[in-house]
């Protein structure tokens, strides 16, 4: 079975000396009284719970599934989760970032994201379920009435309730505009909703005493397309005036999917039959208020494969130190032994680097965001909360796609580490690949955030935001500049992003040509910009190591190893990504699609 040991370290060197987070953080006066003690507590106490509640029942689950039984329309989880669950909730963990005036701890969103990373480490299909419910915390949050409010955000917090968002239906994923479902005003300020939902994780289970659904429905009156959805809260059971649970509301799952992976997350049909809901936010504009749940989702589908990157590595990297196959290409290095141990192959190494490199870099990347995101959210300076506002707007996509996409090379590898065993359930690498995977689909596929990057966000703006974080990188260069030990760092850093500079002028001429091309270019570009990210991340930890790796820690001395391996021989797939880039729309659109 496969182990898991929080990165306790990484984690405190991310937040107190690469980000100074304490200092940043006590400027808003929501976190006035954050403290490093704190939150290295918390991180511990959550390690724990991470790696000796949800690791032990990861393998497990995934072997046993979730099971619906079709006369109850029931759905149990598997053996272990409800009870991991309930311990949750017991340690108060739902509440760690929410709202105080709803029972919350009002700890910065930051020191979810870490709690998120262990958890999704430890046991992804299981984290889902708290997962969902805290986007649809946020999104009530943002948008609900005060009774909505009052009802629904205490028991969200708490984590006695879970919630869903429902979206998807069988003939609309990426195109919500073409959703059907529908929902009828019954005159007393309550709807009855009517449709199918597929796909929808978390849709059911025996882990909370009651779900709540937000379902995106049309209204009887609404426009074609996107901007004639409507936002609904539609609970499993229907909550009295007094709060306690009413009759069961007709919401009901009609079907699991069999799927490649996380499989102890439910992924379910809903059937809305005339289910009773309320109003979410303005009619017709449910697409805006479903984007605050769906931003922070994104988010957290980044923080998935960072934590099964990190928790692959871990166990790649253990079973490359114990396997002994053949010698080092130079002489033995193990001569006691009867091989080698496979840690001395230089591939392999470069397997375990890039999970490493790429575990350590998302940390960073995804701390730096979720910092940007409290000030956004707490700062009382408007211009700064816009400007961070901004920021996590532009790098949200990144964080989603170029994560994620991470996470499947990253997996891959570390199952390629234990050749054969990595195939086989027990050793539990195949797994992490098989969970891997869906981060790159759901969300908005991969593809989709690459557009949402390239042409909302980025041409969408005239490039107005990305110049602004441009400027940030292109300080650092500056500063380091004239260090004679950071140049092997800080030009390519410098480098790319005069390319990305570059690319953007010449795919935003081309698009004024024919908007096609964004499409051509855009998961090429994405990648390019998330290189950008991480070698600004990668160079500001090599100062730190390079100034620290004398006072004896190997900590640092393994850092910048792990620095010179990013820039030496991740960073330079850029180059043919920027080349693929530049090739356009032409050699994808000259075949007629009749020769397909
Ligand atoms: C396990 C699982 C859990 C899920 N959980 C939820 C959930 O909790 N709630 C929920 O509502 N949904 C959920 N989903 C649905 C998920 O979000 C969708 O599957 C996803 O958004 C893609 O939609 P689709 O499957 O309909 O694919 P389609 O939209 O049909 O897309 C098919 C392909 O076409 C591409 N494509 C589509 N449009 C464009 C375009 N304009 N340009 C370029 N390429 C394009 C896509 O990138 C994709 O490769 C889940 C799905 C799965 C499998």
């Amino acid at each position: 079975m496969p182990q898991y040991n929080p990165p306790l370290r990484d984690m405190q060197f991310v937040l107190h000396e690469l980000l100074h987070a304490v200092d940043e953080l006590k400027l808003l006066p929501a976190h006035a009284e954050v403290d490093e003690d704190t939150i290295n507590a918390v991180l511990e106490e959550g390690g724990k719970f991470a790696a000796e509640v949800l690791a032990p029942i990861n393998l497990s689950g995934d072997l046993e599934g979730c099971t619906l039984d079709k006369t109850t329309h029931e759905v149990k989880a598997p053996k272990g989760f409800k009870e991991a669950y309930a311990q949750y909730v017991e340690g108060g963990w739902p509440a760690l970032s929410c709202d105080p005036a709803f029972g919350g701890q009002g700890l910065p969103v930051l020191l979810n994201q870490c709690m998120y990373e262990m958890m999704n480490s430890a046991n992804q299909a299981w984290t889902m379920y708290p997962g969902l419910s805290h986007g649809a915390y946020e999104a009530l949050h943002a948008h609900g009435t005060d009774e909505q409010k009052a009802t629904y955000l205490p028991k969200l917090t708490s984590g006695v309730w879970t919630g869903t968002m429902c979206l998807t239906e069988p003939h609309c994923g990426t195109d919500l505009g073409l959703l059907r479902s529908k929902a009828e005003p019954q005159g007393d300020g309550t709807y009855k909703i009517t449709g199918q939902k597929i796909f929808i994780s978390a849709g059911e289970h025996d882990l909370a005493e009651n779900i709540v659904h937000l379902v995106l429905a049309r209204l009887p009156d609404a426009p074609a397309g996107s901007k004639g959805i409507s936002l609904f809260i539609v609970p499993k059971f229907k909550v009295n005036a007094d709060g306690s649970l009413g009759e069961r509301n007709p919401v009901y799952c009609g079907g699991l999917e069999h799927k490649m992976g996380i499989h102890g997350n439910a992924t379910a049909q809903i059937v809305l039959d005339g289910a009773v809901g309320t109003l979410v936010g303005q009619a017709n504009k449910g697409l805006q208020a479903m984007f605050v749940m769906m931003n922070a989702a994104r988010l957290g589908v980044g923080n998935q494969s960072l934590g099964l990157t990190e928790v692959a590595y871990q166990n790649a990297v253990a079973y490359a130190k114990d396997r002994i196959q053949m010698r080092a290409l130079s002489g033995p290095k193990a001569p006691d032994k009867p091989a080698d141990p496979i840690i001395v192959h230089p591939d392999v190494r470069k397997m375990l680097l890039t999970a490493r490199a790429y575990a350590e870099g998302g940390r960073a990347l995804s701390a730096y965001v979720a910092l940007q995101l409290d000030k956004a959210l707490s700062s009382d300076d408007a211009d700064e909360a816009k400007a961070c506002e901004d920021e996590v707007a532009l790098l949200t996509p990144i964080i989603k796609a170029f994560i994620t996409d991470n996470g499947w090379i990253a997996t891959s590898h570390c199952m390629q580490v234990f050749g054969g065993h990595g195939y086989i359930h027990e050793w539990g690498m195949e797994q992490y690949v098989r969970d891997a995977r869906i981060n790159m689909i759901y969300e908005g596929t991969n593809t989709v955030q690459s557009l949402d990057l390239l042409g909302r966000k980025i041409l969408g703006n005239n490039g107005a935001t990305l110049k602004k974080f441009g400027k940030k990188i292109a300080e650092f260069v500056e500063e380091e500049g004239t260090s004679e030990a950071m140049q092997e760092f800080i030009n390519p850093l410098a480098d790319i992003g005069d390319k990305v500079t570059k690319l953007t002028t010449e795919i935003g001429m081309k698009a004024f040509q024919n908007p096609d091309e964004v499409g051509a270019a855009a998961v090429d570009y994405l990648r390019v910009v998330g290189h950008l990210c991480f070698a600004y991340m990668w160079a500001r930890m090599a100062k730190l190591a390079l100034e620290k790796k004398d006072g004896g820690d190997p900590f640092y001395t393994a850092k910048l190893s792990t620095a010179r391996f990013y820039f030496a021989k991740l960073l330079p797939e850029t180059a043919s990504l920027i080349r693929t880039a530049r090739a356009g729309l032409s050699p994808l659109m000259e075949m007629d699609e009749a020769l397909f």
